[in-house]
């Protein structure tokens, strides 16, 4: 679900650079709303004017939302997920994308877009744009000319990397009078100024709590991140000095350490047990996990490893006794955590 959002906003990050109408109707089709009723959202991103149809498609992509709104108030209302006072609880998926890729650092881009999609009926139920800049107001400013009247498609003036929770947070305000529902449940990526945003604004009141669950892709990807950093230290952080030879095998086998870790989701989520049994038991299989990696199966479970390989070498005392094993275990204790959020996604 998760890997279709990032397509999605994908293909919008495309569509800012190329405005090439065929990508938003490949993208409405991935999203199961009618290209018309999308690509209002997204030609605001190629900041022209607007034409008195694509006043219409707004019309029709809002209609669309409700729509989508009221078709996952359907599903909560049956599974029987509303609060004391009626109002109907859902979980939904955000992400936002920038017209310009950055990593870590140097966010600058002129255009931002955050999508809201229902977890249950994979449709979007907003698409929000945030843009830093307008062509018409550009050009007048180049001659030292005033813009006529237009209507203008600049509705940003803070930072490009506040763009994405300024979005979310606003439509977690609209949720209740446009859908009648409140939205408990947010799978992101873990963006802390969306977690930040939200937790100020109170959308729904002090009282209502929203949970975050982060995805898979970017726990794991978190995690293979600090595997690398971890693996780049000299020195552990009490102070002994890592051999290289392990430096190298943590680094090596990270792909290994994620491997055991999906294995074990794939596994717990087809169980037929309580949810809460199955992160537990999800929770367990990534605590082991470095240990079946690096030859200690003393407490590997069935499904997963039939015991030591010929030759294999049990790396866990040599990696502990200089003080990596013990870096290596925060990472993975952060991934631990997650478990509920991993059976969830
Ligand atoms: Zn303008
Ligand atoms: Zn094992």
């Amino acid at each position: 679900m998760f890997r279709m959002l990032c397509e999605v906003l994908t293909i919008i990050r495309l569509r800012v650079k190329t405005k090439t109408d065929s990508l938003v109707l490949y993208t409405a089709s991935r999203c199961s709303v009618r290209a018309e009723r999308v690509c209002s959202a997204h030609s605001v991103l190629a900041g022209g004017g607007l034409s008195q149809q694509s006043n219409h498609t707004e019309e029709t992509a809002i209609e669309a939302m409700i729509l989508a709104g009221n078709e996952k108030a359907e599903i909560a209302k049956k599974e029987g997920n509303v609060n004391e006072k009626g109002v109907l609880l859902i979980t939904v998926i955000a992400d936002g994308a920038w017209s310009k890729r950055s990593y870590k650092s140097g966010y600058n881009a002129l255009s931002g877009v955050a999508s809201i999609i229902g977890y249950k009926t994979k449709k979007v139920l907003y698409m929000g744009v945030r843009n830093k800049y307008c062509s018409i107001c550009d050009k007048a400013k180049l001659n030292k000319n005033t813009a006529s009247a237009h209507l203008c498609f600049k509705n940003w003036d803070g930072t490009s990397m506040a763009m994405e929770a300024n979005i979310i947070v606003e439509r977690f305000r609209q949720s209740i009078p446009m859908h009648n529902i409140i939205y408990n449940k947010l799978i992101g990526d873990g963006d802390s100024s969306v977690t930040k945003q939200l937790f100020l604004a109170k959308p729904y009141g002090g009282d209502v709590f929203i949970k975050q669950i982060e995805c898979m892709n970017h726990i794991l990807r978190n995690y293979l991140n600090r595997i690398v950093d971890i693996a780049t230290n000299r020195k552990s952080s009490s102070g002994t000095v890592v051999p290289g030879f392990l430096q190298k095998v943590l680094k090596d086998k990270r792909l290994k350490l994620r491997c055991a870790i999906t294995k074990a989701i794939v596994f717990r989520k087809t169980m037929t047990l309580q949810h809460n049994e199955k992160y537990e038991l999800l929770k367990k299989d990534i605590l082991n996990s470095p240990y079946h990696v690096f030859g200690d199966h003393s407490n590997c479970a069935n499904f997963f490893c039939k015991g030591s390989k010929e030759g294999e070498v049990n790396l866990v005392p040599q990696m502990d006794h200089c003080g990596l094993f013990k870096e290596f275990l925060g990472a993975r204790n952060i991934v631990a955590h997650h478990a509920e959020s991993l059976i969830i996604t």
